[in-house]
C-alpha cells in the first residue's frame, strides 16, 4: 500500500499564484476516508479543466488533487458495504474540489460516495460516460419525469459536440427523439448526425440576446451551455415543454423574462449531478447501461494517458475538445 504513485497537485502561494505539478505521493499523504482505491480510469470534464487552469474557482481547498470522476478497483476497506476487489465508480461528491480527487493512481475516498461499476462498462468506458455522461442522463430522466416523450416533438441539445451534449446527442435519438443539436463547430456536422442528430443548427442563432418568445420550436431542451442560449431555447420552447439546465459553458447568467413560464407553462428543470443522492445515481448508471449504444458511445470518445491530462484541461476549457476524453492510468 505503501508503494509511490504520480498525482497531479494544483497548489497556490501566498501570491495566490496557482501552479500545477506532478509529484510522487504514497498512500499516507492521502486525505481521510473508509475505502483505498486503485484509479484505473479518469477522464477530463470541463470542471476538471477550470480546477486545473484555475479559470474558476473549482478547488476550495489547498492543495489539491483534482479530477471528479474515477473508476477502480478497491484495494482496502473499512466500510461495511465494500471490500478488496470491487469495481466500483465515483462521480462528484466534491471530490476534485475539496477532497483529494482522481488524478493520481490511488484515491481514498468515503464508501457513501460510491457506485458499483455496471456490469455493462469497463472503468474506461464508464469514464467514457463520466460525470458529463451520467448529467446527460440525469437530464434525459428529468425531461422524462417531466412528462415529456418524443411524442411531444424534437428535443434541442446545447453545447452537442462538448461531453455532456454529445452524450445527450446519443441518448436521445436511441429513446425516439427527434434532436436538434446546436454547435458551435459545423465542422462536427458529421459526428454529430453519426451520434444521431436530426438537424444541426448554429449556436450563433441562440447566442444573443433575444425576444422574452420567439417561435415555438422544441418540445424540451438539455442546455450545456446558460446564459443568452439558455434564454433563447427557453423562448423557442413548446407550450408545456421543459428545459433541463445543467451547464455554463457560455456563462453563468440567466437574462429571461418570465413569458415562458406564465405565457406557454414552460418548465426549467435543474440538474446538479455533485451531490444527486445515491438513488439517483444508481438509476442513472442502469439507465446508461440500457439506452447508451456502445458503438456512439466509443464514437465520442477520445483517449489520453496521465502526461496528457493538463494540456487537455486546456483545451477543454478553449472549447477545443470534441465528445468525452477518457484517461486510461495506465
Ligand atoms: P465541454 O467543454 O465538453 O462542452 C461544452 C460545450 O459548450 C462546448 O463543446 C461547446 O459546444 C459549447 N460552448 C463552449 N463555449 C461556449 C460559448 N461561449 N457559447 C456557447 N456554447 C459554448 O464541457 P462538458 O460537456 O464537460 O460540460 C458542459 C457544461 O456542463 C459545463 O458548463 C459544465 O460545468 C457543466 N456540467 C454541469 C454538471 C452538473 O452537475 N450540473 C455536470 C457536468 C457538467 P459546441 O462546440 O458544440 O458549440
Amino acid at each position: 500500500m505503501d508503494e509511490a504513485f504520480r498525482a497531479i497537485l494544483v497548489s497556490r502561494g501566498e501570491d495566490k499564484v496557482q501552479r500545477v505539478d506532478v509529484v510522487e505521493m504514497t498512500a499516507g499523504d492521502l486525505m481521510d476516508g473508509d475505502v483505498d482505491i486503485a484509479v484505473e480510469a479518469t477522464t477530463v470534464n470541463y470542471k476538471d479543466g477550470l480546477a486545473i487552469t484555475g479559470a474558476s474557482p473549482v478547488v476550495r481547498r489547498w492543495p489539491m488533487i483534482p479530477g471528479i470522476d474515477l473508476a477502480g478497483t478497491v484495494l482496502a476497506s473499512r466500510n461495511p458495504n465494500w471490500q478488496a476487489g470491487d469495481r466500483v465508480v465515483l462521480n462528484g461528491w466534491g471530490v476534485g474540489e475539496v477532497h483529494y480527487g482522481a488524478y493520481a493512481g490511488r484515491a481514498r475516498l468515503m464508501g457513501d460516495w460510491l457506485v458499483p461499476l455496471p456490469d455493462a462498462f469497463t472503468p474506461v468506458q464508464a469514464m467514457a460516460i463520466g460525470t458529463a455522461g451520467y448529467t446527460a442522463m440525469l437530464c434525459v430522466m428529468a425531461l422524462e419525469k417531466a412528462g415529456l416523450s418524443p411524442a411531444d416533438g424534437p428535443v434541442i441539445v446545447t453545447g452537442a459536440a462538448g461531453g455532456v451534449g454529445s452524450v445527450a446527442v446519443a441518448l436521445l435519438s436511441k429513446l425516439g427523439w427527434h434532436v436538434i443539436a446546436s454547435t458551435g463547430r459545423p465542422a462536427e456536422a458529421d459526428y454529430l448526425k453519426a451520434l444521431g442528430a436530426a438537424e444541426i443548427l448554429d449556436r450563433r442563432e441562440l447566442s444573443e440576446p433575444g425576444k422574452p418568445l420567439g417561435r415555438e420550436r422544441w418540445a424540451a431542451g438539455v442546455d450545456a451551455v446558460g446564459s443568452h442560449t439558455l434564454a433563447n431555447v427557453l423562448a423557442g420552447t413548446r407550450r408545456n415543454g421543459a428545459v433541463a439546465a445543467c451547464g455554463l459553458a457560455q456563462g453563468m447568467d440567466l437574462p429571461v423574462t418570465v413569458a415562458p413560464f406564465i405565457l406557454r407553462g414552460v418548465s426549467l428543470l435543474g440538474v446538479d449531478s455533485v451531490m444527486a443522492d445515491k438513488a439517483l445515481r444508481l438509476e442513472a448508471w442502469r439507465r446508461l447501461s440500457v439506452d447508451l449504444d456502445p458503438a456512439r458511445l466509443s464514437a465520442l470518445t477520445t483517449t489520453i494517458g496521465f502526461d496528457e491530462i493538463v494540456d487537455a484541461a486546456h483545451r477543454i476549457v478553449a472549447g477545443g475538445v470534441r465528445g468525452r476524453l477518457v484517461v486510461e492510468m495506465g
